[in-house]
C-alpha cells in the first residue's frame, strides 16, 4: 500500500464531507430556483440586500475561476494535511465549489418581489424542461468523468491505495457536440427554472455572463498541456452551442488535395492484430506499412486459445488450415472442484467448421501471420523502428518513426492504426481517454513437457486455497496457471510444481519446465476507438483479463472491421464518418462484453475459503454445467455468443459486404507508394 492506514481514513472523512456538501448544494439549488429564490437564511433587506446578493453571485464565479487557476491549485494542493494535499484537491475543489453553491442559495435575500409563477400546463412544461437541463448536466458531467467531477476520484484512490489517475479532456458523448457541455447544461438550468423573480433574473444573467465567458480561460490551460490533441478537437466541435460540425469528428474522406503519402495505412505494432490487420488489407490491394519496434518476433507465448470466429477470419487469408496443422483443437473443458469433477464445458456442439478451441503458442500464430504478410507486394514491414510521434492534419497523419540508431524520419498515410499493444504510444500521443482496472487477482504460469495422463482437453482446478488452469499445447506440452495471493514477480523454482500438486494432486516435474512468467489481469476501456485519421484495435483499444483468453481473439475481430472499413473509405470512396461511428459502436459494445465475461469467469474461479469454495461446487455443478446451461457455456467460452464477432453481423458492414450500399465514386487510389526496405 501505498498510504498509511491515517492517510485512507482522513481521505476517506474528506470523501464524506466533500459529497455530503454536494449532494446538500444540488437539492438546495434545485428547489431554490425552482421557487425563484424565494428560500432564504438571511432576511437583508434594500441596498444591504442587493449588494450581499451581487456578493454571493460573484464568489461563487470568481472562487470558482480563482481554485481552476495555477495559483489556485496550489492553494487546494495545502488543504489536506498528511501530506495529501496534491491526492485530494479535486475532492477538496468539489468540495469547495458546493459549499459556494450553497452559501448563494442559502444567504440569499430574496427582494419577495414576484414577476411570474405560471400555472397548469405552462408550469408543467417549464418543469420538464428545467428537469431536463438538470439531466443534461448530469450526463455532461458523467461524460467528462463523474470521479473527477464530484472529487471521489481523489479520496477513492487513496482510500484504494494508489494515487489518482487522471484521463486526458473528453471527446465523448455531449462532449461531440459541445467542448463545454457543463456550462451549458447549467446555463439551461438557469433559464428554465418557472418562477420568475428579480432575483432569479439577477442570477441567471451573471452566472449565464460567467458560465459563456470562463471556460475561455480553462481552453487556454487545455491548450498548453494538451498541445495539438486539443487543438484537433477545437477545429472540429464548436465552443459552446452545440452545432453542426459537432456531428462528426472525423475527417473529410477524400484529401483536398491529392495528396502523396508513404502508405494508404500506417499499421503501428506488428504484433498477432496489428500483422493480422496488414494481411487483411494487403488481401485486398491497400498500401500498407507495418512498423514494429521490436527487431525479430518474440520467443515467449501469451496467447494460446483460438476461439471458432478467428479461425473463420483467418481462413479469408488461407492461413486457417496453417493454423490448426500447427495447433492442438480443445474439444472438451473439464471442469474439477473441492468435491471432485463438477462437469464439462463442451465446445463440439459448436456449429461450424471448428467445434472447437485451437491451442496455438502466439509466438507461432505470429511466425505464420508474418510469412503470410510476406507474400503481399502492396504490405512493407519495417522491423526495429519505433513510432515516436502522431500527428494529424486535415489530409493525412504524419508519424515519426525512430530506428535502432536512434534517427528520426517522417512517414505519412491516409490513415494510421494503432495496434502498438496494452501501453499504446499512440493512444497517449492522442491523449485518448481511457479507463483502467485493476482486478487485484496475480497468476503465475509455465508451461511443461505433459507427463500427465490429462490427454488433449482443458481442466480447470477452482479450490479453496485458489484457482489451476491447465491447458495442453502442440509439441507434448501443457500450460499450467496457478493464482497466488500476492504478486509473485519472482517465484522460485518448483513454484507452479508445488502449488498444482497441492491443489489437483497433478505430479508435474520442476525439470519439465520450459519457460514461466507472473501476471496480475487488468481491464481498460477507451471511450472511443478513433481519433479522426487514426483508429485502435487489438490490446491497444481494450485490454481484459487473459484467464477467459478472448484479448487477441477480440483484436482480430477489430482487425477483420478494421480491414473492411479502410478498404470502403479508401478504395470505394465511402464516407468515413459513419464507418467510423460504426466501428466504434460494434467494436466497443464486443469488447465490453467480452471483457465482462473474462472477468466473470475470472471471478468465479477466483473464489476462496472453504465457504465461497462450496458455494461454488453446487453453482458449476447443479447450475452452470448442467441441464440447458451445459449447452451454452462452451459456445460462451468460444466467443460464439460475443456481439459483433464478425463484422458482418453489423447491418451496416453487411449491406457494405453485399455490395447494396451507394458509393459515392470508386477511385483509383492516388496516394504513391514509397519503396520500404523490408524487414
Ligand atoms: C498470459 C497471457 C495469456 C493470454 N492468453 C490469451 C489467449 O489464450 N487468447 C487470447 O485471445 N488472448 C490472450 N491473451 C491476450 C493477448 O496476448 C493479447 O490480447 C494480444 O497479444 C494483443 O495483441 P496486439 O497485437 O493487440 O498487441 P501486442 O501483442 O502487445 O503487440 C503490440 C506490438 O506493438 C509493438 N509496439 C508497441 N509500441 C510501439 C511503437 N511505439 N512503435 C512500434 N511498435 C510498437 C510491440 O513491440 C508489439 O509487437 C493473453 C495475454 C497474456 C498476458
Amino acid at each position: 500500500m501505498m498510504y498509511t492506514p491515517a492517510q485512507r481514513w482522513v481521505a476517506l472523512a474528506y470523501g464524506l464531507v466533500s459529497h455530503t456538501l454536494f449532494l446538500a448544494a444540488v437539492g438546495v439549488m434545485f428547489v431554490s430556483l425552482y421557487e425563484g429564490l424565494h428560500l432564504s437564511l438571511l432576511h437583508l433587506h434594500g441596498w444591504a440586500a442587493a449588494v450581499g446578493d451581487v456578493i454571493l453571485v460573484l464568489q461563487f464565479g470568481l472562487g470558482h475561476s480563482l481554485l481552476l487557476s495555477d495559483q489556485g491549485r496550489r492553494w487546494l494542493a495545502r488543504m489536506a494535511p498528511l501530506g495529501l494535499g496534491r491526492e485530494l484537491s479535486t475532492t477538496v475543489f468539489a468540495g469547495l465549489a458546493s459549499l459556494q453553491l450553497l452559501i448563494t442559495f442559502l444567504l440569499w435575500s430574496s427582494s419577495k418581489v414576484l414577476w411570474a409563477a405560471p400555472e397548469g400546463w405552462v408550469k408543467g412544461g417549464l418543469s420538464v424542461l428545467y428537469g431536463i437541463s438538470w439531466l443534461l448536466l448530469a450526463k455532461s458531467m458523467s461524460d467528462a468523468g463523474l470521479d473527477v467531477q464530484v472529487g471521489s476520484i481523489g479520496w477513492h484512490s487513496v482510500w484504494r491505495g494508489h494515487a489518482p489517475v487522471f484521463r486526458p479532456f473528453a471527446r465523448t458523448g455531449l462532449f461531440r457536440y459541445s467542448r463545454q457541455p457543463i456550462y451549458s447544461s447549467f446555463t439551461l438550468i438557469l433559464w428554465t427554472a418557472p418562477v420568475w423573480t428579480p432575483d432569479h433574473l439577477l442570477i441567471a444573467m451573471l452566472w449565464t455572463l460567467y458560465c459563456v465567458g470562463a471556460p475561455v480561460w480553462k481552453e487556454k490551460r487545455y491548450l498548453r498541456f494538451y498541445g495539438q490533441a486539443y487543438a484537433r478537437y477545437q477545429a472540429v466541435v464548436p465552443y459552446w452551442f452545440p452545432g453542426r460540425k459537432g456531428r462528426d469528428m472525423s475527417f473529410p474522406t477524400e484529401p483536398s488535395i491529392p495528396a502523396v503519402h508513404d502508405a494508404e495505412v500506417i499499421v503501428i505494432g506488428g504484433g498477432p492484430v496489428g500483422m493480422a490487420l496488414a494481411c487483411l488489407l494487403g488481401g485486398r490491394g491497400v498500401r500498407v506499412l507495418v512498423v514494429e519496434k521490436r527487431g525479430a518476433l518474440p520467443s515467449h507465448s501469451q496467447a494460446i486459445g483460438i476461439t471458432p470466429p478467428t479461425l473463420a477470419i483467418l481462413s479469408e487469408l488461407g492461413l486457417d488450415e496453417a493454423f490448426i496443422g500447427q495447433g492442438l483443437p480443445i474439444h472438451d473443458c473439464h471442469v474439477h472442484g473441492e468435491s471432485g469433477a463438477l462437469g464439462i464445458a463442451s465446445f463440439r456442439q459448436i456449429p461450424g467448421q471448428y467445434p472447437f478451441i485451437l491451442s496455438l503458442p502466439q509466438q507461432i500464430s505470429m511466425r505464420l501471420l508474418a510469412d503470410k504478410l510476406a507474400l503481399y507486394p502492396s504490405v512493407k514491414m519495417l522491423r526495429g523502428v519505433e513510432v515516436v510521434s502522431v500527428e494529424q492534419t486535415g489530409d493525412a497523419v504524419t508519424v515519426g518513426l525512430k530506428d535502432e540508431a536512434g534517427v528520426i524520419t517522417i512517414r505519412s498515410a491516409a490513415y494510421a492504426v494503432g495496434c502498438d499493444g496494452h501501453r499504446s504510444r499512440v493512444r497517449d500521443l492522442l491523449r485518448m481517454r481511457s479507463r483502467r482496472y485493476d482486478y487485484g487477482h496475480h497468476f503465475v504460469m509455465g508451461d511443461f513437457q505433459d507427463r500427465t495422463a490429462l490427454g488433449g482437453e482443458a481442466h480447470l482446478f477452482f479450490t479453496a486455497q485458489g484457482a489451476v488452469e491447465s491447458f495442453p499445447l502442440p509439441g507434448g506440452l501443457r500450460r499450467w496457471i496457478v493464482q497466488t495471493k500476492q504478486p509473485e514477480a519472482e517465484p522460485p523454482a518448483g513454484f507452479i510444481s508445488e502449488v498444482v500438486r497441492m491443489r489437483s494432486g497433478h505430479i508435474i516435474a520442476p525439470e519439465d519446465q520450459v519457460n514461466q512468467s507472473a501476471f496480475s489481469p487488468w481491464r481498460l476501456d477507451c471511450e472511443q476507438l478513433y481519433d479522426g485519421r487514426v483508429i485502435l484495435c487489438g490490446d491497444a483499444a481494450h485490454v481484459m483479463s487473459p484467464i477467459g483468453g478472448q484479448g487477441m481473439n477480440t483484436g482480430f475481430a477489430d482487425a477483420e472491421f478494421a480491414a473492411l472499413m479502410l478498404h470502403a473509405i479508401l478504395r470505394q470512396g465511402q464516407q468515413a464518418g459513419p464507418w467510423l461511428a460504426e466501428y466504434d459502436r460494434c467494436r466497443r459494445k464486443a469488447s465490453n462484453t467480452a471483457a465482462t465475461r473474462a472477468a466473470l469467469g475470472m471471478g468465479l474461479g477466483t473464489w476462496r475459503g472453504k465457504g465461497m469454495s462450496w458455494l461454488r461446487d453446487r453453482l458449476l455443478r447443479h447450475l452452470i454445467l448442467r441441464g440447458p446451461m451445459a449447452g451454452i457455456v462452451g459456445p460462451w467460452f468460444a466467443m460464439m455468443t460475443i456481439p459483433f464477432n464478425r463484422a458482418a453481423k453489423s447491418r451496416f458492414v453487411a449491406t457494405y459486404m453485399t455490395g447494396n450500399c451507394t458509393e459515392k465514386s470508386q477511385p483509383e487510389s492516388r496516394l504513391a507508394f514509397q519503396e520500404e526496405s523490408q524487414g
